[in-house]
């Protein structure tokens, strides 16, 4: 089982897309390790994206990504990185195929609905942005009605 990361933009978010989005990450096999609701702040928004500073995007990247709340959370799966970015499709909505995330729910190359993490090392360090290592399990072993521990790891 792997696990990446998935982030809904704030225009997603503010449009009430996160049911939609989920729904589509669970169709598609992905469980869900943790989530939750997030409103970066300018230094937080530059330590996600500190790889684009100096493309031409960048600053506008910025301003967009701290305009509202976003929801983060880690995903999980058999091949989860790349099959999430599959998933979602290519930066731009237009180019992205039908049945994509972005497809579905980006509007242009900025608000393209969703982040997901482009490699393994990528997805641990931006999960470690978010969650500390107590906020994060694996969804196994529960058995729901009976009284249960969590398995220690
Ligand atoms: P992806 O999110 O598909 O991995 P990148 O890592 O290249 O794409 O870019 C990060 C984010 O920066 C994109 O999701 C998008 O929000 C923004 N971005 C990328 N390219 C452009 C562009 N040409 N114009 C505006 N925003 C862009």
């Amino acid at each position: 089982m792997e696990q990446t990361f998935a982030l809904i933009k704030p225009r997603a978010f503010h449009e009430n897309l996160t049911g939609p989005i989920l729904n589509l990450f669970n169709t598609a096999g992905f469980k869900i390790g943790a989530i939750k609701s997030w409103w970066l702040s300018d230094r937080e928004a530059r330590q996600l994206y500190g790889i684009h500073q100096g493309k031409p995007f960048y600053e506008d990247l910025l301003t967009y990504m701290i305009s509202g709340p976003i929801v983060v959370m880690v995903l999980e799966k058999d091949h989860a990185v790349a099959d999430l970015r599959k998933l979602v499709g290519n930066t731009d909505p237009q180019k992205a195929e039908a049945g994509t995330v972005r497809k579905l729910f980006g509007l242009n190359a900025r608000q393209n609905a969703v982040h997901a993490s482009d490699s393994p090392e990528n997805a641990e360090k931006e999960s470690a942005l978010f969650f500390a290592q107590m906020e994060k399990y694996e969804p196994r072993g529960i058995s729901f009605g009976k009284v249960h521990r969590k398995e220690e790891s």
